[in-house]
């Protein structure tokens, strides 16, 4: 393991695309900043609301929180004491449409079971306001399709929670993939899994829309295309699944999955509810780079080998996080009128691709995918 002024140098002499990237605003050239503080109503103050993404905005330049939306009075009492909301700013699901007439919410940010996505991002935008909505986007393509159009008939921006995108690791990691030095990319191998607690909504289908690909692959899923910055032309899955374990009774445990890409890239993705993985590589003619874990919390470690040395990576500090970098970017987006860049149609993409994997598991075939 190198040390970090050998890292560093390592970065700076062989990967200075790398470094550009890094170095690089969550908007290209042409961003404004919004003038204001825009305002955030949380809905769903289950685990990643409230132990990830609401102790994030204190680390935001360009959003604030507001508002609470929750069909537990104990929870909106709790956090919103805690965040300093003011009992005109809690909601339950039932006044949920009364939003439109409040001003300080600019932006309702989705964070319910994933079959609760399509109505609430629907909702918020009828009532007038952007919308973050957390991966997936929602469970099948019909929905997806349903929530852009609803949010482009509204004039407003939809936004998918999809926070690697924004975390430095992973940006330098697709600038390295891209920069040559590997050769042209082979292989991307990508793998996400966990071992899921039994009794939750994840588990059950009606909330989930499905297994582990549906919560966690995706993760290896989305990293194929951000890594090669491909659409993949076909897709061949294989599902193992124990339907005598209690927890797989109405949802997929382990899901793989291969991707062609039109450059004749081939992806090997991991997608399990009852292992754990979070990593990928990408490897080139002459080298790889890889990390692990890859699309964590925080924590993330880059190693890359060129011509049969490898190097551990590190990058400089950075004060902020993905989570307060992607909070930031959607007021950034709406203030400059551009596509935020995990865009609905970001979330879309990856649900055809999850329908083809569900429909080559299940038919035992590979799919075709076509562009759109
Ligand atoms: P959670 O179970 O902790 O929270 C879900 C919330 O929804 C709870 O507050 C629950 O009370 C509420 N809810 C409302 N109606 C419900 C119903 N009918 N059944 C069950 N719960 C109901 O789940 P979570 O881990 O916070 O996940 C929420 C969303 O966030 C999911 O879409 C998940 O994929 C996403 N997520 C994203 C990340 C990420 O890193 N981007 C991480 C975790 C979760």
């Amino acid at each position: 393991m190198t040390d970090y002024k050998t890292s560093r140098r390592v970065v700076m002499a062989g990967f200075g695309t790398g470094l550009t990237a890094l170095a690089m605003p969550a908007l290209a050239s042409g961003d404004a900043q919004p003038a204001r503080k825009l305002g955030y109503a949380i809905v769903g103050l289950g685990y990643y609301a409230t132990q990830q993404i609401m102790p994030q905005f204190v680390g935001c330049e360009h959003a604030r929180l507001t508002a609470l939306v929750s069909g537990t009075p104990e929870k909106l009492e709790r956090y919103g004491a805690q965040y300093g909301i003011p009992k005109t700013h809690r909601y339950n699901y039932s006044n949920f449409d009364s939003i439109r007439d409040n001003p300080d919410i600019d932006i309702v940010y989705v964070v319910l079971p994933n079959s609760m996505h399509a109505e609430y991002t629907i909702r918020a935008a009828q009532a007038g306001k952007h919308v973050m909505c957390e991966k997936p986007m929602a469970v099948s393509v019909a929905e997806c399709e349903a929530m852009i159009s609803a949010c482009s008939k509204a004039g407003k921006k939809l936004m998918i929670g999809y926070r690697c995108h924004f975390e430095p690791y992973n940006l330098h990691a697709i600038a390295l993939a891209k920069s040559g030095d590997f050769g042209p990319t082979r292989i991307i191998t990508a793998e996400h899994g966990f071992n899921a607690k039994p009794d939750q909504w994840r588990l059950e289908r009606p909330l989930s829309g499905g297994g582990s690909l549906m919560d966690i692959g995706i993760y290896s899923l989305n990293a194929t295309r951000y890594l090669t910055g491909e659409e993949p032309v076909e897709v061949m899955a294989m599902e193992s699944t124990d339907r005598s374990d209690p927890r797989f009774t109405s949802v997929e445990d382990r899901i793989d999955f291969m991707l062609r890409f039109p450059s004749g890239i081939l992806a090997n993705c991991v997608s399990s509810y009852s292992s754990n993985h979070n990593a990928y590589r990408v490897t080139g003619t002459k080298g790889w780079v890889g990390m692990e874990p890859a699309t964590s919390y925080s924590g993330q470690r880059m190693s890359v080998n060129l011509q049969g040395e490898i190097h551990q990576v590190t990058l400089p500090f950075s004060p902020k996080t993905q989570f307060a970098a992607q909070l930031d970017h959607l007021p950034q987006a709406i203030a400059s009128g551009i596509e935020p860049r995990t865009s609905g149609a970001e979330g879309l993409r990856d649900m055809r691709i999850i329908e083809a994997i569900y429909r080559s598991a299940a038919e035992r075939r590979a799919i075709t995918l076509t562009a759109k």
